[in-house]
């Protein structure tokens, strides 16, 4: 068991090595890592995007170091949300230890005057007095002393917990970012679907689900290459974001494919707000940044379902899905709706 276990390992390993060797990329351990879970295949998307590539030659080693970011670092997140809480935790315990000190010498004080009072209830020397009061007031400064410290500790506590959450909040929001595009990763939208269904059935209100993919994409890297690609993607996840608003989330499902949850929205009203980012798509006249040169334009195709009584997030999903399919098979640069119900088609627009 343990020797098969290492033998598919070492293959799992040679295969990453030999990946490394071919590219001549550099053997860093993320870079290794990347092709090590790529022979794994325990990534299916990362494995789709890396044969995508793969098929265009062997990438260099920026499109590697995006790939990692994107595929692999969201455990790097988790290893920073693993340091925080441990930064929380030992504050805590420091605040604690702080807190236990100042009671014991608030017990030890009280016991004192405990003390004293009976001293005094029984009668005592002129002497004796002087030494008692001159006790109290040491022990008095001494509580005093150790309240100040206890004030301070919390004092600088109280900013540290403030640091520390920022620091989870933006881990939060990086863990839930598509680096490249900055919309929500595929991550945040499996985290969330089922949470908008039943939102939507709670509150009875209508919700949709819009799959879109750019057209041809594949064409357009091999034109212009991945990194001119890589702008196209970021383009259209910003017109995806500014043509949608207020509950309305925008995710990237994958590769050159993105998916919105459209809550409080009927199908007729999903398939109007698909087709304004269609033609918003359409309408923009690409330049490569560096040159000024003339890229043409791209059109992406819409598919559109609407949350039914019976739906689970894996159906509703495979409906708006099947919708893209069938506008891809349509033509392209068209938005579809479950059933071919509604139509927007590019003459129409
Ligand atoms: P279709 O109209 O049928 O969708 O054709 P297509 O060429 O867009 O579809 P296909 O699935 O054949 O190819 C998708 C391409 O998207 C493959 C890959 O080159 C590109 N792609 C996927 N992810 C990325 C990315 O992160 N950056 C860039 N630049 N390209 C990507
Ligand atoms: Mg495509
Ligand atoms: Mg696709």
């Amino acid at each position: 068991m343990a020797n098969d276990e290492f033998t598919r390992a070492m293959a799992y390993a040679n295969s990453a090595i030999s990946m490394l060797k071919r590219g001549e990329i550099p053997p860093y351990p993320q870079f290794y890592e990347l092709f090590y879970t790529y022979a794994t295949g325990v990534n299916p998307s990362l494995n789709e995007r890396i044969n995508a590539i793969l098929g265009e030659g062997m990438p260099g080693m920026e499109i590697i170091e995006s790939l990692f970011n994107e595929f692999l670092k969201s455990e790097a997140v988790d290893e920073r949300i693993n340091v925080v809480s441990e930064l929380i935790s030992k504050n805590i315990g420091s605040v604690h230890s702080a807190i236990h000190s100042a009671s014991e010498t608030a017990k030890h004080y009280s016991g004192s005057l405990h003390k004293a009072t009976k001293e005094l209830d029984d009668g005592i020397s002129s002497e004796d007095l002087k030494i008692l009061a001159k006790s109290l007031l040491e022990k008095t400064r001494n509580m005093q002393e150790t309240n100040q410290a206890l004030e301070k500790r919390l004092d600088e506590a109280g900013e540290e917990v403030q640091g520390l959450k920022q620091t989870l909040e933006e881990v939060q929001r990086q863990s839930m970012t598509d680096s490249l595009t900055k919309v929500y990763n595929r991550k945040f939208f499996d985290q969330t679907i089922d949470k908008k269904i039943a939102e939507s059935r709670e509150t009875g209100e209508n919700m949709c689900l819009v799959m879109t993919d750019i057209d041809h994409f594949k064409n357009f890297n091999d034109t212009f290459g991945h990194q001119t690609g890589d702008q196209v993607l970021r383009l259209v996840a910003m017109t995806l974001k500014s043509n949608t608003k207020g509950r309305d989330l925008v995710c990237r499902y994958g590769g050159e494919e993105f998916v919105i949850i459209l809550p409080n929205t009927t199908l007729e009203g999903a398939v109007i707000i698909s087709d304004k980012i269609r033609k918003a798509i359409q309408a923009k006249e690409l330049l490569k940044r560096s040159t000024n040169e003339k890229l043409g334009r791209i059109t992406a195709s819409f598919g559109v379902a609407q949350l039914s009584e019976k739906d689970t997030a894996t159906t509703l999903i495979e409906r708006a899905d099947t919708a893209l399919y069938s506008a891809k098979r349509n033509g392209r640069n068209r938005v579809l709706a479950e059933n071919d119900k509604l139509v927007v088609t590019p003459t129409a627009a």
